[in-house]
This record gives C-alpha cells, sequence and structure tokens, in this order.
C-alpha cells in the first residue's frame, strides 16, 4: 500500500509540480495517472521513487515512511518512458543490473534474468544489446529488469508511449496480464486516457499537480465530478451546453428535457452528455437538440455526426457552445446538410 500525505514538489522559480496531494493507493492495485503534458505525473512519481525529495509532506510504503529514504532502500522498480537501457550490456546484464547493484552472486542473477526473460519472450535475444533490438523488445527488456528483483511496488512512466500503435495495444494487454499475475502494487503514468480506462482498476485525473478526481475507470467515465474530467475521459468530446431551468423543464440549446432531481426553477448548469449517448432522429422533437448535419467522420463501426444547432442557451457563464455531436451506427449515415435532431438517450 502507497500514502501520500500533503505531498507538495516545488521547483526553483515556484513551479508547484506536485500540490498538496493526499492519496492511497491499495495493496495488488494497477492505479494510473492520468493527466494532460505539464500537470505532476511524472515529477509525482519520481517522488515516490524517491528521485525527488518533497518539498514538504511524506510518502509511505506498506507500514515505513519512505519520505527521507534514497531510491535503493524503497524497493521500488522504475520503468522509464525512453527505457534507460544500457547501451553496452547485452539484454541479460540489463536485465540482471539491479540484482549486480544488490550484490548478488553472478551465478543466481544469470539465473534469475534468465527465468524473467523467458517469462517475456525474450530468450532467444539474451546476447544482443539495447541497439539490436526493436522498440517493443527493448520495452520487455525494461520490464524484465523491474520484474527481475521483485519490488514491491512498480511505478511505470508512460511506458507504452514509444511503441506504434498496434504494438500498444498488445504491450497492454499483456502489460496487464503480467501484472495480474505478479499481483505487485503498481502505479502507471500515462496522458492517454483510453490507456488509463483500459488497464487500470481505479484512476486519479490529475490538473495542475493537484488531483480533481479519483474512482474507476467506470465512475470516471460515468460520473465525472467536473467538467474538466468530462473533457478528458472518453475517446469522443463530452458535448458540454449551458442549461437553465424554466417553466418545471431543463431547457438546453432550444431542447425542452425532463428535469432531474435537486434542481429548482431558475437554476443554471452545464448539461454533459457523450456523443455514444445520443440517437439522431431525421423527424422534428421538442426533446431533441434541432440542428443541421455540418461534419460526418467515419470511426470505423460508427460516424461521429457533428450538428451545427440552431437555439443557443444564455446563462451567467456564457452561450456555450453551438456544436452538438453524436455518434451514429453505420446504417444511419446522414448527409451533410441534412436537418437533424439530436436526441438525449
Ligand atoms: P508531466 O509528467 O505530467 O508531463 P512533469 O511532472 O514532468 O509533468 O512536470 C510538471 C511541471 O513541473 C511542469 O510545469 C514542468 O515544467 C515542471 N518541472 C518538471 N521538472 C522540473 C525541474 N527539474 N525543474 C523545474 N521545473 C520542472
Ligand atoms: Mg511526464
Amino acid at each position: 500500500m502507497i500514502s501520500l500525505h500533503g505531498l507538495t514538489k516545488e521547483f526553483p522559480g515556484g513551479v508547484r509540480a506536485v500540490d498538496a496531494l493526499d492519496l492511497e493507493i491499495a495493496d495488488g492495485e494497477f492505479f494510473a495517472l492520468l493527466g494532460p503534458s505539464g500537470c505532476g505525473k511524472t515529477t509525482l512519481l519520481r517522488t515516490i521513487a524517491g528521485l525527488e525529495t518533497p518539498t514538504s509532506g511524506s510518502v509511505t510504503i506498506g507500514s515505513a515512511d519512505v519520505t527521507a529514504l534514497p531510491p535503493g532502500r524503497r524497493d521500488v522498480a522504475m520503468v522509464f518512458q525512453d527505457y534507460a537501457l544500457f547501451p553496452h550490456m547485452d539484454v541479460t546484464a540489463n536485465i540482471a543490473y539491479p540484482l549486480r547493484i544488490k550484490k548478488v552472486p553472478r551465478a543466481e542473477r544469470e539465473d534469475k534474468a534468465a527465468a524473467t526473460a523467458a517469462r517475456l519472450s525474450l530468450s532467444e535475444l539474451l546476447a544482443r544489446r539495447p541497439g539490436q533490438l526493436s522498440g517493443g523488445q527493448q520495452q520487455r527488456v525494461a520490464l524484465a529488469r523491474a520484474i527481475a528483483c521483485h519490488p514491491t511496488v512498480f511505478l511505470f512512466d508512460e511506458p507504452l508511449s514509444n511503441l506504434d500503435a498496434r504494438m500498444r495495444l498488445e504491450a497492454r494487454t499483456f502489460l496487464k496480464r503480467l501484472q495480474r499475475e505478479l499481483a505487485v502494487t503498481t502505479v502507471f503514468v500515462t496522458h492517454d486516457q483510453s490507456e488509463a480506462l483500459a488497464m487500470a482498476d481505479r484512476i486519479a485525473v490529475m490538473s495542475a499537480g493537484r488531483i480533481m478526481q479519483v474512482g474507476t475507470p467506470s465512475e470516471v467515465f460515468q460520473r465525472p465530478s467536473s467538467t474538466f474530467v468530462a473533457s478528458f475521459i472518453g475517446s469522443t468530446p463530452m458535448n458540454l451546453l449551458p442549461g437553465v431551468v424554466e417553466d418545471g423543464a431543463l431547457r438546453v440549446a432550444g431542447a425542452v428535457l425532463p428535469l432531474p432531481e435537486g434542481l429548482a426553477e431558475g437554476e443554471e448548469i452545464v448539461y454533459g452528455l457523450r456523443p455514444e449517448y445520443m440517437d439522431l432522429s431525421r423527424s422534428a422533437r421538442e426533446d431533441a437538440f434541432a440542428g443541421r448535419v455540418s461534419v460526418v467522420e467515419n470511426l470505423g463501426t460508427s460516424f461521429l455526426v457533428t450538428l451545427e444547432v440552431g437555439t443557443r442557451t444564455r446563462t451567467r457563464t456564457g452561450t456555450g457552445e453551438h456544436l452538438v455531436q453524436a455518434v451514429v451506427p453505420e446504417d444511419a449515415e446522414p448527409a451533410p446538410g441534412a436537418a437533424a435532431w439530436a436526441v438525449p438517450r
């Protein structure tokens, strides 16, 4: 288990990369830190590893406060974005390196390196140097090096980001299976929301050194706690439109929608609905966003349709977007320019 209390890392010049952060990661959990570039993910991971000294706050691993311990005494293994393999060492020596540092005898560390390599299908490559390996193979060597010394925590900093799209999907499944088998607490940093949703038991969504929301993939996807989280998670951006309660109904961009519980007359809200939960109708209805099809994008098994909506709702926070998006099945491809009504499902 990892506990962070009031963790802050301020760099010279006043950048607060990590800002008074509290977090509990459970034993054996696959935990993703997700957020845009520059939000402090790497700094947070390096602080857990002991590669950065926090300005204030504490890091606890298991029952030990490790805040003052150097990286080598924290029993964590980190895999970096660029793998950080030693170019002059062969695969065996790279995998065995942390064991060498721990002064494990040569025969034993070579046995362990070979066994770990076999597990990651690297047995044929033991004598090669990193320069003679593909990106995917280098990534597996970096993983093997992390696994070989049986750490209590894995720290991964965007380990899949240098792989091409197809390799990335394979590596995702592979890594998740491996983590399940080893049941080692894992903190996985990514800026890719689909990676976090696919792999993690829980996700912390970060912005500007702070955690915006922590939850399971379905919690952050289905019940985002802010418009930041809502727009960051999802393969198509969520529709976010200003709305107002008037005459006992919710009015959003010309649509008259059923009133959710707990809203009072006159109240202004931001209405959020994912394009995947929007149907398209070709005839007028009051409970829909009336508009004209402006763009149709082919997603393979469906289409992403962008409607230009005629009516906007004005609230104190603004007039809002006049675009509404819907994902429709491939047999319902609408023509650009056609009138259409987007119906919340
Ligand atoms: P992420 O990994 O989410 O992209 P980082 O943790 O790398 O974010 O960076 C967070 C913020 O801290 C950024 O504003 C970055 O410029 C700043 N930062 C990171 N490392 C240093 C450093 N060594 N010195 C000064 N500022 C840094
Ligand atoms: Mg980073």
